[in-house]
């Protein structure tokens, strides 16, 4: 349900996009996922096709790129990959303790990316 959630946000914002640049038709969506939302691309996919059935976005090629999940410290300025446990299922709402890699640190450290589902731009026809 979570997917589906998410895909209505996206669908509205394409369509709203697409309208306000006074559209005929979408010809293109870019979405980006950080990895930590865990949502699936291929049901989100899915979603977004039953969405935009009979809008301006039907027919749009839909392309999904995957946004690492990132951190960054303050401490050391390390910026970088963190190594998760492989059971994050639910880190999406819950986001356990973490520390920096390189020097421990676990106060300063700041998510940079990775918790993200946006759309990122469109491509319309007039
Ligand atoms: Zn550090």
């Amino acid at each position: 349900m979570h997917d589906f959630y998410i895909s209505q946000q996206i669908a509205r914002e394409v369509i709203k996009k697409a309208k306000m640049e006074k559209a005929s038709q979408v010809t293109e969506i870019n979405i980006k996922l950080g990895e930590l939302t865990h949502l699936n691309p291929d049901q989100l996919m899915f979603w977004l096709k039953q969405l935009f059935r009979e809008t301006l976005a039907s027919g749009a090629k839909i392309i999904i790129a995957k946004v690492p999940f990132l951190i960054k410290c303050k401490n050391c300025g390390y910026e970088g990959k963190l190594q998760m446990s492989k059971d994050y299922d639910y880190y999406f709402y819950f986001l356990p303790p973490f520390s920096c890699p390189r020097c421990g640190e676990q106060n300063g450290v700041e998510i940079k990316s990775g918790r993200e589902c946006v759309l990122e731009k469109i491509k319309i026809r007039r």
